[in-house]
């Protein structure tokens, strides 16, 4: 079978198979080709790329990520869904698919030698940030992770510096990638509907453009800031560091030239970097 294009074809699937749908797992199964192959072509996928896919589930962007890719490698936890997902990839020689759990997952080996690793992926929403962050801090080798993730989250990724929705992800994100998000799906093209909308983000994997002497450090004060993201920032950072004074933490803010009073959630990445390098 090429490929799967209907909600029909998937319920007749699962219960040839005796296959139910794990809430627990995220298994929501996009079934709509026109967003299919909007997310295999947000990925920029080529006959250079290896690709891995994190929770193939029926194989239903597998077949087109194998279209483009050099070779796809298929990341599935649930073990009822692998026996059928290798017979509905049977047709593509590129695709190998690994039974496991992506977060015990030893992504150095999977990679190897492989020259152009991409992530394509359609992921558990339990589960989103985990496996992204996972894939981000490992510094692999990856030139780019596209996925699906719940619209609210993909927000976050893109925020600005005094809204909402910026906070300690939105740093984590832009400092190892450019996000960009490309398209937004709704519960309809999933069987069963998730419960919310979602959307299609690529994160361009890059060099860091700021310098930061102790990324642990830095990374630290972020989240101490966003913590307590009321409070002002000398505030919220003498309480998350609370070995050194309030006066001691006042003089490194206002010594960079920022007013005394100002929040975390108003500052940029190249704010937190030069706060991080002097604290
Ligand atoms: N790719 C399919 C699609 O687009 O319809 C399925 C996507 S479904 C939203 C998420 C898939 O991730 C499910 O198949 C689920 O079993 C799998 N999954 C959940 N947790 C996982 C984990 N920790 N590691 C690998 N796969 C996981």
């Amino acid at each position: 079978m090429p490929h799967i294009t209907s909600p029909a074809q998937i319920k007749e699937i699962m219960k040839e198979n005796d296959l139910i749908f794990h809430k627990g797992l995220g298994q929501n199964f996009l079934f709509d080709a026109n967003y299919l192959e909007a997310i295999a072509d947000s990925g920029e996928v080529t006959k250079e790329d290896t690709v891995i896919e994190v929770g193939p589930g029926l194989g239903v962007l597998t077949t087109r990520l194998a279209e483009r890719a050099k070779k796809v490698i298929a990341v599935e936890i649930d073990q009822n869904l692998v026996p059928v997902l290798k017979k509905l990839t049977a047709d593509f020689e590129n695709v190998e698919i690994i039974n496991e759990d992506i977060m015990k997952t030893d992504i150095d080996a999977l990679i190897k030698e492989e020259k152009s690793v991409k992530v394509v992926a359609n992921l558990p929403y339990y589960i989103t940030t985990p496996i992204i962050m996972k894939l981000l801090e490992g510094k692999y080798n990856i030139k780019s992770i596209t996925v699906m993730i719940q619209k609210e989250v993909a927000e976050r990724f893109v925020a600005k510096p005094g809204t909402k929705d910026y906070g300690a992800i939105t740093l984590s994100i832009n400092y190892y990638t450019n996000p960009k998000i490309t398209l937004t799906v709704p519960p309809s093209a999933f069987i069963p509907p998730p419960k919310v909308h979602s959307s299609v983000i690529t994160l361009k994997c890059k060099e860091p453009e700021v310098e930061v002497n102790d990324e642990e450090k830095m990374f630290k004060i972020i989240k101490a800031a966003f913590n307590q993201r009321r409070k002002t920032l000398v505030n919220a950072l003498s309480s998350g560091f609370s070995h050194i004074s309030k006066d001691e933490i006042k003089n490194i803010i206002t010594s960079l030239g920022y007013n005394e009073n100002v929040r975390g959630e108003t500052l940029a990445l190249e704010d937190f970097a030069k706060i991080s390098n002097i604290f």
